[in-house]
């Protein structure tokens, strides 16, 4: 298989300068006043947001783009059986290494979320995609694998950044040059995507979308929240595969 500069095959939905930035910061997913500070912060409202519709107890779980596994960990420990999956190595061999720490029972792969679906199609109760989407070149594509890779009657939930005058100010202004939460250049403004957008491919992809809600921060108080009236910036999505 022809191979670009690094290991992933160029048949993959990725974009390598969009791997290389999470490459290059992996060593310090797990310092929660690092750049991934953001991740930590919010985990406790997603996951909790999750776990309510999908009770994660005992379910099959594949979190699609997991990086070093805040979200894939946190699952586990509701007593999930959860499989991370993401085209960045060094991201995976900490998620592993913080497992081996913390004594968190699941499993990591590199491989892409349209290969595990075609390997393991209809074999999951719950997907995750979170933060993800807004750096692939084809996110169609990925919510299409999602959709795949789930059981008729299982969950998908999805989160990125809406696409807008407002978004553009507080995600990437705010966050990158004002406040300096993230690395000049983790988002581009091209790439977000829209509610309805993002609506639109998990119909395509044969879901039912179920709930919609935004999340959002106050740099004050240094808080998150989600809230069920304002998705202008971050949100998140969730769907079912039809019975
Ligand atoms: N989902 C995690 C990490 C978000 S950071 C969380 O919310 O806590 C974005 C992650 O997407 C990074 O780990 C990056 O390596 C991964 N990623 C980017 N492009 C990808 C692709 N094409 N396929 C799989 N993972 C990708």
């Amino acid at each position: 298989m022809p191979h670009t500069g690094s290991d992933t095959p160029m048949t993959a939905n990725a974009d390598q300068a969009e791997i290389a930035k999470f490459q290059a910061l992996a060593h310090r997913w797990w310092d929660p006043n690092s750049e991934f500070r953001p991740l930590h912060e919010i985990n406790p409202l997603r996951l909790n947001w999750i776990d309510e519709q999908a009770a994660l107890a005992g379910k099959r779980v594949v979190d699609i783009g997991c990086g070093g596994g805040i979200l894939a960990e946190s699952m586990s420990a509701r007593g999930a059986r959860v499989t991370g999956i993401d085209l960045a190595e060094k991201p995976l061999r900490v998620a592993e290494l913080h497992a081996l720490e913390s004594g968190a029972d699941l499993s990591y792969e590199k491989i892409a979320a349209e290969d595990l679906a075609d390997r393991e199609p209809g074999t999951f109760d719950v997907v995750t995609c979170m933060e993800m989407l807004e750096h692939v070149p084809d996110p169609a594509s990925t919510v299409q694998a999602c959709a795949n890779l789930v059981k008729p009657g299982g969950w998908v939930f999805f989160s990125t950044i809406n696409r807008n005058p407002k978004s553009f100010l507080f995600a990437i202004i705010g966050a990158e040059y004002v406040l300096n939460m993230l690395p000049k250049g983790t988002h581009a403004y091209e790439k977000f995507i829209k509610p309805s957008e993002l609506i639109g491919h998990a119909r395509n992809a044969g879901l039912e979308p179920n709930r919609l809600i935004g999340m959002t921060y106050n740099p004050l108080t240094r808080r998150y929240r989600l809230v069920e009236n304002d998705v202008s910036v971050n949100y998140l999505v969730s769907a079912r595969k039809p019975d």
